[in-house]
C-alpha cells in the first residue's frame, strides 16, 4: 500500500487535523512521512522600481514557515511519530505553492499526498482551497484530502 507519505502544512486548524489523520495512517501502514510546508515567495514585487524592503517582507514570511514547521514537527512529536519536517520556497516568482507541492511529491518519491481541504486562507465557502485544487489537478498520483470534523 502506501509507505512515502508527503503532507502539506500550513498554519490552519484543517492542515492539523489532516497531518494528525496522517499520522495514523502511517502509523498502521507503516510508512515514512514528510512533512512541507511551502514558503510561497511569488507575491515578493520584483524590480527596483518598487520602493518596499522585500528582504524584510522574506524574512518575516519566512519565519512564519518555520512555525509552520516548529508547530508541525511538535504534532508529530506529540503523537509518539518521527517525521521529516522541510520548509522549501517556490522556485520562480511564477512557480505556484501547488505546484511545488507536488514537485516535491514527484522528487521525494512520496505514493500519497495528504492535505487539508482548506487552509489558513479560510475561504471556508469553497468547495476546496486553491492550494488543494490545483495539487489535486496537478497531481498524477493520489491525493487524500481532509476536511476538518463538522461541530456537532
Ligand atoms: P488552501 O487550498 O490554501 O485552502 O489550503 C488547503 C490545504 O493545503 C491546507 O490545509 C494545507 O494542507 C495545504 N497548504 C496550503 N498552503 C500551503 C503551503 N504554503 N505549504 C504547504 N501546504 C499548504
Amino acid at each position: 500500500m502506501y509507505s512515502k507519505i508527503l503532507v502539506a502544512v500550513d498554519e490552519s486548524e484543517t492542515s492539523r487535523h489532516a497531518l494528525q489523520q496522517a499520522i495514523d495512517l502511517a502509523k498502521k501502514l507503516s510508512a515514512s512521512v514528510r512533512m512541507v510546508h511551502v514558503l510561497d515567495m511569488s507575491w515578493l514585487p520584483i524590480g527596483p522600481e518598487v520602493a518596499i524592503d522585500t528582504e524584510a517582507m522574506s524574512a518575516a514570511r519566512r519565519g512564519v514557515g518555520e512555525n509552520t514547521i516548529a508547530a508541525a514537527r511538535g504534532t508529530a512529536k506529540a503523537a509518539g511519530f518521527e517525521a521529516e519536517a522541510v520548509l522549501i520556497e517556490t522556485e520562480t516568482p511564477m512557480q505556484q505553492v501547488a505546484e511545488t507541492i507536488v514537485k516535491e511529491a514527484a522528487r521525494w518519491g512520496a505514493d500519497l499526498v495528504v492535505m487539508g481541504t482548506h487552509g489558513r486562507r479560510g475561504f471556508q465557502h469553497l468547495m476546496l482551497g486553491s492550494v488543494a485544487e490545483q495539487t489535486v489537478r496537478r497531481s498524477s498520483g493520489p491525493v487524500l484530502l481532509i476536511p476538518l470534523p463538522k461541530a456537532t
